[in-house]
Formats: C-alpha cells, structure tokens, sequence
C-alpha cells in the first residue's frame, strides 16, 4: 500500500508549495522510492484550461492531453517522469462527477452533500494512483490557504483518510510563513501558530512545519514553535529563500525532511540520497562562462508565470552551455515599427511566445521579419510558428492579407487555419488539439541535428493549423516544413533555408524540458544564440 504525504499552505499564498513538494518528492526519489504528487485546486473551473494567464499562469498539458496546474511543470521538472491527468483536479472536476452520477441515479435517492459525496469523490480521486501504479509514497499538495472556505472540503478528505489508513501512512506537511519584521529585528511566529490552530480546528494536527523565512531560524525559535504548535522540535524545518527553485531540495536535505517524513512513515530505507546529476548541472547553473540575451516576445509579459516553463526551459538548457541567459521580455503590444531595431539589436536571439487572440500580433510580425532579415536566431512556439509563417506568406510571399483565420476570417489567404473538425465546436474546455503527438522530423534539418533521431512526440495545445494548401509555395521561397504528423501530414515544424538558426514548432517543447533531460530544441537555440554572439 502507499503512504501518503499531504502538503498545506498557512498564512499566505505564493509560499511555494508546489516546489516544497517536488523537493521533497525529489529526495525520496533520489532514495530509490516511487513517488508521485498531485494536485488538488479548490476553484469552481472544471481545468485552468479556459483560465486567462493573467488569472493563473501557464496552463500545462500533460502526455495525455489534460489541462493543468502549472505545479505539475514543477513535478515534472524535478522528477523527470510524466504526470497525467490523474494528477490533478479541480473542485469544478469533483463536482462535476458527483453531479453526473446524481443525474445518473447512481446515489439511490440519498440527499447528495459535501459529506460524505463530495469528500468521498476526493478520496476516491487521491487513491486512484493505486491502481494507477505502484507507488511507495504519494503526496497531495492542496491548492489555497488554510483558513479559505474552498479548501474546507479538501481537509475534510484529509481528515477522513488518515483517519482510514493510520497516522502511520499518512503525514501532513504544514508549509508556513515566519515574516521578519525590520522595525523589531525579529522573526514572528504567531501567524504560524494560528495557521495551526486553524488546521487543528479541521481536526488535522500537522506533522511537520515547513517554515518559509528570509533569516535562518535560531534554536530558540524552533522550539517556541515546535512547542505551540504541537510538533517535535525535528519537525520544524527552515525553508530559506533560495537563489533559485533548483536549491531547494539540497535545503531540504540540508534540514533532512526526507529521513524525518521517512522515519515518521515508519519506512526503512538505508539509501544514501544520490543527487548526484542534480548537484552537476546546479554547479553549471551557478558557475556560468558565458552569457547570452534572449527576447521573450509575448504579450502576458507582466507575469512570468504565464511562461513559467519556457523560463524553466532555458534554465535548463543554459546549464548545458555553462551560459548565463538573460531573458528580456519584450512585450509585443509595445513593439512599432520604429523601435525594432534599437530594441532587438542586442539580442543574441528571440523567442516569440505561444498565445490566443489578435493582441500583439503586429509585435510579433515585426520582431520576426527583423530576426529573420538579419539572421538573429529565431525560435518560435505554437502562435510564434504561426506568426513566422503569416510574416513569411505577407513580406516574403507578397500575399498581402495574408493571416490565420483567428485573428482575420475574412483573410484572402488564411495560411494558418482551422482544420474542418474544429470548425463546428464550440465549447471552449479541453475542445483543441491537446497532448502528445509523433511527429517525424527530415534528415537535414536543424530539428533533426537537436534530437538526433527521426521520430519525436511532442505535446500540443491550439485549434489552428498551417494550411497545407500554401505548403509548395512556401517551401519554394525557401520556408520548409521540416517535421510532419506521420498520420495527418499536418506540419509540426518549420525551418528557413539559409538562416543560421530559424525553427518554429506548432507544439511547445517546453513542456517537456526537464533538470535531467533539457529540451533539445532549446539547447540548440542556446547554442546558435552563442554562436550569434561569437559573430
Ligand atoms: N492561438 C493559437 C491556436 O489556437 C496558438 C495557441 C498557442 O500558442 N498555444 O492555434
């Protein structure tokens, strides 16, 4: 059977709990134990999917094409294994099934309420990777912050199940804030004390307090608070603000979070934790010997979680250089004609972002003719793959209103289009083309030399798609499609002959990129921006 750990946020939001959970998972991963970690989001939407990014950051997508949290990038990023739909929901999705069943009849005339339904389609939910899997330890981060009326359905379940399985095979993890106040030079721990006292009213006394702080925690006040919270003075671990998430699970063990949940979970285990390939590219990650600038344009550029994984991505392949990259945003609502070049010269590469809707879009016309004029290296995901073909079709094709049928449906020549089974939906929830598709890549393409093989799969999320129909006219003006969907023909990757490095992809790479496996298309974007540089 596996055991449980369940991760809770007090105090405030943004503590990271989603980075708190991948360490820890990382840790006990790291000890040779299977491990997996889901999420559970109290919000009413069904997914994020029809989530504005302004709302709550990047919508990740998994293999199997569900819409998610975008702490399941985190979960992915460090323990180097798919999530899946499985490892998500939302109280949307709870209520949802239950309301299904009830119109099924399947609750026998019972009245339907919280308790038991909705906390039982909880359980049932969080459980489900036993079937799933064999797993040693599974941990349930819960969205929000204790004390918000939306989580009350999630501690119940909490409460419920450890209840069922034993305080053996079931810890809570409290993750808190300790504030410092400047005026009294002090470190506070009352708001931790009354985050605990709110737990304890859920019935839940949690095992162990993970403490967020900027100054390190002094001996007395662990104990002060081991003591009112009700915890061992072990259980108190400092959570120091790190200079990037990718320290955290050395803090961790630095603390020996794993070896006190394991001994806790009555779990026996003699590894030595081997972080070994983690602690390499860390070493690369702080000890750079080169650096480059890259322009992210997009238009959710205000906040950086909206492309936390592309972000995350160039972390990642960065390490692989030994390169410091420098990600400028750029936003493309703000990019005219005139200051295109004072702002792009001195960048040693774009990137020009996935996104939805008609704003920014001249933005990103212009970055892309001046990349692609000057032979800065270009990279574009999704929307930015579809912006270089509608640049290339309008300024290299003389198609004047060229365009994709998104943003002008009225257009003489849509070159990037609805495909005829999108055209009738109209239900925005989980309705594009989502999840993981093969793609076959050509021999002599700059795609090919990144992943040195011919058959990738690469995850999708978007409605449109280039137009084949302009596929011989663009390929004769030198824009070639260089990977195709082996069962649709639908093109997947473009490249332009005679550019040092100019590749957009309809599907977003970045999801995939991992601490242990960063993308290839990413690495060799890198690449050719330090070569850009060097010329
Ligand atoms: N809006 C575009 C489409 O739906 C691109 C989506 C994206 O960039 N993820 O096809």
């Amino acid at each position: 059977m596996a055991k449980y750990i369940f991760v809770t946020g007090g105090v405030s939001s943004s503590l990271g709990k989603g980075i708190i959970a991948a360490s820890l998972a990382k840790l006990l991963q790291s000890r040779k134990l299977s491990v997996t970690i889901q999420k559970l989001d109290p919000y009413i939407n069904v997914d994020p999917g029809t989530l504005n990014p302004y709302e709550h950051g990047e919508c990740y997508v998994t293999e199997d094409g569900a819409e998610t949290d975008l702490d399941l990038g985190h979960y992915e990023r460090f323990l180097n294994r798919p999530t899946s739909q499985a490892n998500n929901v939302t109280t949307g999705r709870i209520y949802q099934n239950v309301i299904q069943k009830e119109r099924a009849g399947a609750y026998l005339g019972k009245t339907v309420q919280v308790i038991p339904h909705i906390t039982d389609e909880i359980k049932k939910h969080i459980t489900q990777h036993e079937q799933l899997g064999h797993y040693d330890i599974i941990i349930i981060e819960i969205g929000g912050t204790v004390g918000d009326i939306e989580s009350l359905p999630y501690l119940e379940a909490l409460r419920q199940l450890r209840r069922e399985v034993g305080k053996n095979n079931c810890l809570v993890v409290h993750l808190t804030l300790i504030p410092y106040l400047k005026a009294a030079k002090e470190l506070k721990t009352k708001p931790s004390q009354h985050s605990v006292k709110e737990l304890l009213q859920a019935g839940i006394q949690p095992d162990i307090l993970v403490c967020r702080t900027e100054h390190p925690l002094p001996e007395d006040l662990r104990e002060k608070l081991a003591l009112f919270c009700n915890v061992e003075e072990r259980s108190v671990i400092e959570a120091l603000d790190a200079d990037t998430i990718y320290d955290v699970p050395l803090l961790m063990l630095k603390e020996q979070l794993d070896s006190t949940v394991l001994d806790k979970l009555g779990i026996e285990n003699n590894e030595t934790p081997d972080l070994s390939t983690w602690t390499d590219f860390l070493d690369k990650l702080k000890n750079p010997k080169h650096e480059v600038n890259i322009g992210l344009v997009g238009k959710y550029n205000e906040l950086q979680d909206a492309y936390k994984s592309i972000y995350e991505s160039f972390v990642h392949a960065g390490a692989v250089h030994e390169c410091k990259v420098n990600v400028i945003p750029i936003h493309s609502e703000t990019l005219s004609s005139g200051d295109v070049v004072p702002r792009l010269q001195n960048l040693d590469g774009i990137l020009v972002a996935p996104g939805f809707g008609e704003r920014g879009i001249e933005g990103k016309l212009l970055a892309i003719r001046y990349v692609r004029e000057e032979n800065i290296p270009f990279f574009g995901i999704c929307l930015g793959m579809q912006c270089a073909v509608v640049e290339f079709a309008i300024n290299v094709l003389g198609l004047k209103d060229a365009a994709s049928t998104e943003m002008n449906p009225d257009t003489h020549h849509p070159v990037i289009h609805l495909l005829p089974e999108q055209r009738n939906i109209t239900d925005k929830g989980g309705t594009m083309r989502l999840g993981a598709y093969k793609c076959v890549v050509d021999s002599s393409s700059k795609a090919y030399t990144a992943y040195g093989t011919h058959e990738i799969s690469e995850r999708h999320r978007h409605r449109y798609e280039f137009n084949n129909d302009y596929l011989a006219q663009m390929e004769a003006a030198g824009l070639k499609a260089t990977g195709t969907n082996p069962k649709t023909g639908l093109v997947e990757i473009i490249e332009l002959d005679q550019h040092p490095y100019f590749v957009g992809v309809q599907f977003h790479p970045e999801l995939k990129s991992t601490v242990e496996n960063p993308h290839p298309l990413f690495v060799s974007f890198i690449r050719a921006a330090l070569d850009n540089k060097k010329r």
